[in-house]
């Protein structure tokens, strides 16, 4: 008997026949004698439906607090309807807001993170056998106002209840059945996979992967949660999320999966003075404006001059090259150009830190299919490139070859 925590997504509770489902589901848990703690996300779309709301009335800048205190409604419906599935079969079970189970947070709001868990009402709960259903998403700050936890942020709040209750797994319903390889609409081939550690779930997260919540990933490792990732539609065993604590690499692969971002786009500052405080000049303003900026390169400088090159969200992309023109002169540069038309292409896998040789299997195989990189960045467990867009398809499915992740039941379909 183990404790379990258990989230379900908007799609998994987008109906009330979805919900009666997701309640015989947790019945059938309870009878192989399990306690439960259960997360629900809203219903799909209703929390797009309320940001729409209050687009409505303040647009685009709508007041933080009072729209935490809409956005929270969206999941105190589905605990309630979800409790009463479960009372109607018979189990007794509780459902609360995150500010009633104490899930404390700072004051950012609709980015809140968590600070404190008082799990005492929850564990109280559980030993008179009830089931305890939580509202994802949300929590109270110090002042006793409702925070939220940023878009997706259930799985959050499911990870830091299992942290806090040390339960055995959480276990993450969604309308996937685990974490593939890649993206099967773009590889049919991409299998599901066992295992993967936390820091490989977390580079494919930052790097495009949208299955899991890159907090909640963060969350899991650092209190070592074992996180798994199922389908509330398809029974199996999903992808577990774990410390590789057997000190193999799991599944002994060179490269676990292939991830990609589209919405990127490349930004180069040519030539620049080749001096100290250049790429302070360049970047600490683009931080002000509050743009993320992700791969960073500069050229070896010739003639005391250097072109750099960085990469931003697509979004960002216009406010950025036009505040770069605007900056020209005072940065002395020659000319600002840019490219709103490239890809990130990444492979990852802890087995990269153990083998020489991964780099160049990759951009052989790019080289084959034809495909330009643009820029290159490596670190421990990942290897990053820039491409045109009009590639990303053809990158995907030439490394996923390259490094044999592909399913062999499916090959030669
Ligand atoms: N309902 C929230 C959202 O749509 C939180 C979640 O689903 O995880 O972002
Ligand atoms: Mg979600």
């Amino acid at each position: 008997m183990a404790l379990l925590v258990k989230k379900f997504g908007g799609t998994s509770v987008g109906t009330t026949e979805r919900i009666k489902a997701v309640a015989d589901q947790l019945v059938a848990a309870r009878q192989e004698g399990h306690d439960l703690v259960v997360v629900v996300s809203a219903m799909s779309g209703e929390t797009n439906r309320l940001v729409a709301l209050a687009d409505d009335i303040m647009p685009d800048a709508a007041d933080p607090r009072e729209l935490d205190v809409l956005l929270s409604t969206g999941e105190q419906v589905t605990i309630a309807l979800l409790t009463m599935a479960l009372l109607s079969r018979g189990v007794p079970a509780k459902s609360y807001t995150g500010g009633q189970v104490r899930i404390l947070t700072d004051s950012s709001h609709s980015k809140a993170r968590i600070v404190e868990i008082d799990q005492q009402k929850i564990q109280n709960d559980l030993s008179k056998g009830r089931v305890v259903v939580v509202a994802g998403f949300q929590g109270l700050d110090a002042e006793g106002d409702i925070t939220t936890l940023g878009r997706g942020g259930s799985d959050t709040s499911a990870v830091a209840l299992a942290a806090a209750l040390q339960a055995q797994e959480c276990q993450i319903y969604t309308d996937v059945d685990g974490v593939y390889t890649t993206d099967p609409r773009v590889e049919p081939r991409a299998r599901r996979m066992e295992k993967i550690t936390f820091e490989e779930m977390l580079e494919m997260a930052s790097l495009g992967s949208k299955v899991l919540q890159i907090r909640a990933v963060e969350f899991a490792g650092k209190y070592s949660v074992p996180l798994r990732v199922l389908s509330s539609f398809k029974p199996g065993n999903g992808t577990l999320i774990t410390y590789d604590d057997e000190g193999t690499e799991m599944e002994q692969a060179l490269v676990s999966g292939i991830a990609f971002h589209r919405d990127e786009a490349q930004i180069t500052v040519c030539g620049i003075p080749d001096q100290p405080g250049t790429a302070f000049s360049i970047l600490g303003p683009i931080a002000d404006l509050n743009v993320e900026v992700d791969m960073i390169v500069q050229n070896v400088g010739a003639d005391d001059l250097t072109d750099f090159t960085f990469t931003v969200n697509r979004a960002d992309y216009a406010k950025v090259m036009s505040f770069l023109e605007e900056r020209k002169d005072e940065l002395g540069a020659a000319s600002i150009i840019g490219n709103n038309r490239i890809n990130k292409l990444s492979i990852v896998g802890v087995g990269m830190r153990s083998h020489a040789g991964i780099a160049s299997i990759m951009f052989h195989a790019l080289s084959e299919a034809g495909v330009n990189l643009r820029m290159i960045s490596t670190s421990e467990i990942k290897i990053s490139v820039v491409i045109d867009e009009k590639y990303l398809e053809l990158g995907v499915r030439a490394l996923h070859e390259a490094f044999e992740l592909g399913d062999d039941e499916v090959e030669g379909d």
